[in-house]
């Protein structure tokens, strides 16, 4: 891992994991999706569904196997990047499946195999049996997805992630959410 895949990655704490880990739960069986900044965590709109219905031969995927940022969100994305809170990681879940990066995933992430957002880092979520279970960071090296990072987040065992050190704890059962005060 490189300075710079630490850094991003420290975005990642305790409490922003367990709000995505409660976002993917909420959404599934369809695919949640959204970033990550300093501040916390950005939930977004997967506009998949929306797409697949209105236009099915462009948009053969559900949202249960695709996610795809509302334009909104693709813009407050886009324009983090020139504000003081700029995004460190955009993640998504996987339904039923493991949480790798896949081809979709790298088409959606690159153009012309350069990333779309050189400092982002990408989270994939595993959900089984409507549990947020795991998680895997990747960065776009070179053209291919490389893993960063792995999370267990049936327990959120984050002791064995040094970035993580000291940047927070998950909060209690209960108090998890968008709303739940942040611990760092
Ligand atoms: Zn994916």
């Amino acid at each position: 891992m490189t300075t710079r895949h630490a850094r991003l990655l420290s975005a990642l704490d305790g409490a922003a994991l367990c709000t995505i880990a409660e976002h993917a739960e909420r959404v599934a069986p369809d695919e949640c999706c959204g970033y990550v900044t300093d501040d916390g965590v950005r939930p977004c709109e997967n506009d998949q569904a929306r797409l697949h219905k209105a236009h099915p031969a462009q948009f053969p995927r559900t949202a249960r196997t695709a996610f795809r940022l509302a334009a909104a969100d693709q813009l407050a994305l886009a324009r983090s990047f020139d504000g003081r809170d700029p995004a460190r990681v955009l993640y998504h879940s996987h339904i039923d499946i493991g949480p790798y990066f896949s081809e979709t995933d790298l088409a959606g992430a690159t153009f012309d195999g350069r990333p779309l957002y050189p400092d982002l880092l990408h989270l994939v979520v595993s959900v089984r049996d409507g549990r947020a279970v795991d998680a895997v960071a990747f960065a776009i090296v070179e053209g291919a997805a490389v893993e960063v990072a792995s999370f267990d987040l049936a327990s959120l065992d984050l002791a064995s992630f040094e970035f993580s050190e000291g940047r927070g704890s998950p909060p209690p059962a209960g108090t998890s959410g968008p709303d739940a005060p942040r611990t760092r």
